[in-house]
């Protein structure tokens, strides 16, 4: 599994896989945060906050959804940043 983007923790350089790793805060649903950038494909609650997944090797800090793109495309960057909501997305 791999993403059109590079995507990595921006503490640890952890690079997600693709499992469903995060659970929506506001409604339990377990998803890949990064197929949606960051919005709960149940609720459609947008998590600006990402963690990162300890037990596959990342760090478990929360960083900004955002910062977790690292050649993001400018449209993509300004729709994430216009969040709002500070849910984060939490490891379950
Ligand atoms: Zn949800
Ligand atoms: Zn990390």
């Amino acid at each position: 599994m791999s993403y059109d983007t590079k995507i990595a923790c921006p503490k640890c350089e952890w690079e997600p896989d693709g499992g469903e790793y995060w659970g929506c805060s506001a409604c339990g649903h377990i998803w890949d945060t990064f197929k949606t950038t960051g919005v709960c494909p149940s609720c459609k609650n947008r998590h600006k906050f990402t963690q990162c997944i300890g037990h596959v090797g990342g760090c478990n800090e929360s960083s900004l959804h955002v910062n977790w793109y690292r050649e993001i495309d400018r449209n993509l960057k300004e729709e994430i940043e216009k969040v709002e909501k500070l849910i984060p997305a939490e490891i379950t």
